[in-house]
C-alpha cells in the first residue's frame, strides 16, 4: 500500500468519569493548522504546522468542557492542499482504519483548495463507515486575531464528539465550514477567501451551524448494514489513477479530443460538458469518444467516458437534447447532478472496485454514499441481435427483454425517456397517412392496439414530427410506471402503418429518486 509517513498518535488524556466521547484530529496540512514560526516577531510571516499541544494554546477549551478526550496525529511532512493526490486521501483512509475502533469520530485538518475532493475521495474509499470524519479547514490560520479557524476547529470536534453533546450521529464524510455540514461529496468550494467557502448545490446543508448546531437528521446517510466490517478500498494499488479531465468549449475540435483521450496510460475520463450533458454534435466528435469507449484502434483498454456538467446546479440527462445523443450512443456513462469532485473520487473508486466496464458503467450511474440525487438505470439495444424485424400487415420492430440494471425500485421512479436514433420512415401508400405507435411491453401490439393503452407510450400520425436525423425522444414516465416492474425484462415495440420501419438504437432511461 503507498502512504505518506505520519507521526504517531499522541493523546490529551481525561479522567475515565469526565470522558464522554473521543475524538482523533488528523492533521494534514493547509491554513487552519498552521501557527507562527517566530510568534515574538510579527513581521515574520512563516508559519509552521501545529502540534496538538501548540493548537489547544490556541484553544484550550477544545472538547475538554464537554468532556472530549483528543488524539492527534499528524502527516510528518505537511502538505498544502494543493499537492494532495489520491495517495494522501488513502493515508489519510488508513490512519482513520487504525484508530476507528479507538474514537468516536474524527475531524481532519486539512488546507481549502483541495478539501472538497478530499472528502468526495474519502467517502468512497472509507466501506460500511458508522463514524463521523468531519473535514475542516479554515481561510485564516488559526492564530490570526480575525481567524475562522477556531469556530470551524471546535465545531467539527463537536460534531465528531456526538455523544459528549447530545448531537445526533452522523455516519459520513462531512465537510465543516463556517455556518454549514455539507455532505462531503455534494461540496465545492466556492470562494477563495470569503469565509463561507464552500456550497453543496444539489443537496441542503445536512447542519446549520449558527448559535446552535442543528443538525436534519432527515438528511443524514442510511447505514446499510449495521453490522458489516468497516474496510477502506486503496485506490492506488493496482492502478496510477490517471483520470483525465477533458472540459469540452467552443474551441475544442475533434482531434484535440482525440489527442487526450489517446493520453498513454488513462483510466479513465471525466468529459465536463454543457448544460443537461450536451457538446458539439458533429460526427467526427461522436466518432473519436465511442472509439474510446470500446477501446478500438490506439487504445490498449477501453476507456470509460463519464459525463460530468460543467453546472454548478442541475443534473446530466443524455438523450434529452440532440446535443447529448451522441454521446448516448457512443456508450458514455451520465453522471448525473454530482461535482467534478464527486466524479473523480467516483470514478477513482469504481475503476479498482468494479472490474468489468459495464459494471462500472452501470454502478457509476447509481448513487453509492449519497453523492447524487437520482440512480440512473439505462437500457440500451443498438446491435442488429437486439431486435426483431416483422413485416405482414403492418411493420414491427420489436426488442429483446433486457432486465433493468441494479435493484430498480418501481415506487421510486422520477422520469424516464425513450430516445429511438436512426429511425427511417418510407412511406408505403402516398395517399394514406402513417401511424407509428411505441410500446413498453407489450411484444404482441398491432397499429390497431389502441393509443389510450397502458402500455402505448408514443404515437405519431404524421412523419414531420420526426427529425433530420430520424431520432425521436419522448418522456415515458407514465407508461414506465403502468407497465415497468422490477425483476421483468423490458420490451419496447415499434408498429408502423402505411410505412416501412427502420431504427439504428433505441435507448431507455429510468430515473428513480435516492431518498
Ligand atoms: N493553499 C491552502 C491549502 O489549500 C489554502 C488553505 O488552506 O485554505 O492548503
Amino acid at each position: 500500500m503507498k502512504t505518506v509517513e505520519y507521526s504517531d498518535l499522541k493523546t490529551v488524556s481525561l479522567d475515565r468519569n469526565k470522558r464522554k466521547a473521543k475524538v482523533c484530529i488528523i492533521f494534514t496540512g493547509g491554513t487552519i493548522g498552521m501557527i507562527p514560526e517566530n510568534p515574538g516577531n510579527p513581521n515574520i510571516k512563516k508559519l509552521k504546522p501545529a502540534s496538538l499541544k501548540e493548537l489547544l494554546d490556541v484553544v484550550p477549551n477544545l472538547g475538554f468542557r464537554e468532556g472530549i478526550e483528543l488524539g492527534m496525529v499528524s502527516f510528518k511532512k505537511p502538505v498544502d492542499s494543493s499537492d494532495v493526490m489520491s495517495v494522501h486521501w488513502v493515508t489519510m483512509a488508513k490512519i482513520i482504519f487504525e484508530y476507528y475502533e479507538d474514537f468516536d469520530g474524527f475531524v481532519i485538518l486539512h488546507g481549502t483548495d483541495t478539501m472538497a475532493y478530499t472528502t468526495s475521495a474519502l467517502s468512497f474509499i472509507l466501506n460500511n463507515l458508522q463514524k463521523p470524519v468531519i473535514v475542516t479547514g479554515s481561510q485564516l490560520p488559526i492564530t490570526d486575531p480575525r481567524t475562522d479557524a477556531v469556530q470551524n476547529l471546535v465545531t467539527s470536534v463537536h460534531i465528531a464528539g456526538y455523544k459528549a453533546k447530545s448531537l445526533p450521529k452522523i455516519p459520513e464524510v462531512l465537510l465543516c465550514f463556517r455556518d454549514t455540514l455539507l455532505r462531503g461529496n455534494r461540496a465545492t468550494k466556492y470562494s477563495s477567501s470569503g469565509f463561507i467557502g464552500f456550497i453543496s448545490p444539489n443537496y441542503d446543508p445536512i447542519g446549520k451551524l449558527g448559535e446552535h448546531i442543528d443538525i436534519r437528521e432527515e438528511l443524514i446517510l442510511d447505514i446499510n448494514n449495521e453490522n458489516a466490517d468497516f474496510f477502506i478500498t486503496d485506490i492506488t494499488e493496482n492502478s496510477n489513477n490517471d483520470i483525465k479531465v477533458i472540459p469540452v468549449n467552443p474551441s475544442i475540435t475533434p482531434d484535440q479530443l482525440e489527442r487526450d483521450l489517446k493520453t498513454e496510460g488513462i483510466d479513465g475520463v471525466i468529459l465536463l460538458t454543457y448544460g443537461t450533458g450536451n457538446m458539439q454534435t458533429s460526427q467526427g466528435f461522436i466518432d473519436v469518444i465511442s472509439e474510446a469507449v470500446k477501446g478500438g484502434e490506439g487504445y490498449a483498454k477501453p476507456i470509460p467516458v463519464f459525463n460530468v456538467t460543467q453546472c454548478l446546479q442541475g443534473t446530466v440527462e443524455m438523450g434529452l437534447y440532440e446535443a447529448s445523443g451522441g454521446l448516448l450512443e457512443a456508450g458514455v456513462t451520465s453522471g448525473l447532478d454530482l461535482t467534478l469532485e464527486a466524479a473523480l473520487g467516483k470514478i477513482s473508486w469504481a475503476l479498482i472496485r468494479f472490474g468489468n466496464i459495464q459494471d462500472t458503467h452501470n454502478q457509476l450511474q447509481f448513487s453509492q454514499r449519497g453523492e447524487q440525487s437520482k440512480n440512473l438505470h439505462d437500457l440500451k439495444w443498438k446491435d442488429k441481435s437486439d431486435f426483431e424485424y416483422i413485416k405482414n400487415e403492418t411493420t414491427r420492430i420489436i426488442t429483446v427483454g433486457k432486465n433493468i440494471p441494479g435493484k430498480y425500485v418501481a415506487a421510486k421512479l422520477n422520469s424516464s425517456l425513450i430516445r429511438i436514433q436512426g429511425l427511417k420512415v418510407k412511406k408505403e401508400n402516398t395517399n394514406k397517412k402513417i401511424n407509428i405507435k411505441v410500446f413498453i411491453n407489450n411484444p404482441n401490439a398491432t397499429v390497431s392496439t389502441s393509443d389510450k393503452s397502458a402500455e402505448c407510450v408514443y404515437s405519431i400520425n404524421d412523419i414531420e414530427q420526426i427529425n433530420e436525423n430520424g431520432n425521436l425522444v419522448f418522456d415515458a414516465t407514465k407508461t414506465s410506471r403502468n407497465v415497468v416492474q422490477s425483476g421483468n425484462p423490458v420490451y419496447i415495440s415499434l408498429v408502423a402503418e402505411n410505412c416501412s420501419i427502420q431504427c439504428r438504437a433505441i435507448f431507455f432511461s429510468l430515473y428513480t429518486d435516492v431518498n
